[in-house]
């Protein structure tokens, strides 16, 4: 962005309201990239007026029959992403159960490509299950050392190898309630492993993207990922969870980051209201979230 252009915070007063009503929303990135090079054609953004008096009590009024959860736009929000994100999968590099679950595990609080310059030489160095059950946490240690917090990955990897080969023949389990016997996994790896590898929707992954995005998109109030799965599994239709996660993932990667989302360039801009968008075609509502 060059310099001096600063993007618009969403207005709450709902002076935005008059800018872009229903402009589809690359025609409102191309509008801001246009202010941006000052071309005056699109710069009404910039030059929102003051509400006039009693504009916002109209505004009040217009967005109460608002609803986030509206099935035809929850419908538009899914069809915008296929349009987006067509083939996104798992961004972990793995060639079995064991290797997605063993890089899930890392993931926590590293990012995929740490992950992935990791597990390449694990995986070479210990290539079966069995070769991991028979380490201690303390032999993994050096190997993970570089995801963080690889103490505690050491012992739930290990560990999940030891009660893989004891109780279910060294296979990984394709059942939800089994996965969640092994130590260090829970929902979100469990999910992961039954999405990307089994192919089972049996949940929604709400990693550190989701949780955020979805807030986002006001498809949930919550903030506990357990809570926030439950409100995604009701709102978006089942054969859908496995992909909606995968592209709510690229999206926070490339679009909706976390501190600075990149709203003028979003195809999602115009349908939503979150309460921290760096800039907006439509008006907000008190309940916006961030
Ligand atoms: S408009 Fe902004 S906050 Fe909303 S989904 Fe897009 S990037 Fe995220």
């Amino acid at each position: 962005m060059p310099r001096g252009i600063m993007p618009r915070r969403p207005a709450r007063t709902g002076r935005q309201d008059r800018v872009a009503r229903a402009i589809p929303p690359v025609k409102a990135a191309e509008r801001q990239k246009n202010t941006a090079h000052g071309n005056s054609r699109g710069s009404s953004a910039r030059r929102a007026e003051p509400a006039p008096k009693g504009r916002k009590e109209t505004t009040a009024r217009a967005t109460q029959g608002y609803n986030p959860l509206a099935p035809e736009r929850v419908a538009e929000i899914l069809k915008r992403l296929d349009q987006l994100y067509p083939d996104v999968t798992c961004a972990l590099t793995h060639a079995s159960a064991w290797e997605l679950l063993v890089a899930t595990i890392l993931s926590a609080q590293s990012t995929d490509v740490n992950v992935n310059r990791v597990t390449p030489e694990l995986f070479r160095k210990y290539p079966t299950v069995e070769a991991f059950a028979a380490l201690t946490p303390e032999q993994l240690e050096p190997d993970v050392r570089s995801t963080g917090f690889f103490r505690n990955k050491s012992k739930s990897v290990v560990g999940a190898a030891k009660k893989i080969v004891s109780d279910f023949g060294g296979q990984v389990p394709d059942d939800m309630e089994k996965l969640l016997t092994l130590p260090g996994v829970a929902r979100k790896t469990a999910n992961v492993v039954l999405g990307s590898w089994f192919r089972k929707a049996e949940g929604v992954v709400v990693d550190t993207h989701v949780q955020r995005i979805s807030r986002r998109l006001e498809l949930t109030p919550e903030s506990d990922p357990q809570k926030i799965e439950q409100d995604l599994m009701r709102v978006i239709p089942r054969d859908k969870w496995i992909l909606f996660a995968h592209q709510i993932i690229w999206h926070g990667r490339k679009l909706c980051i976390a501190r600075k989302p990149k709203c003028a360039d979003c195809p999602l801009e115009n349908l939503c209201h979150a309460a921290d968008k760096t800039w907006s075609t439509v008006e907000m509502h008190k309940g916006a979230k961030g």
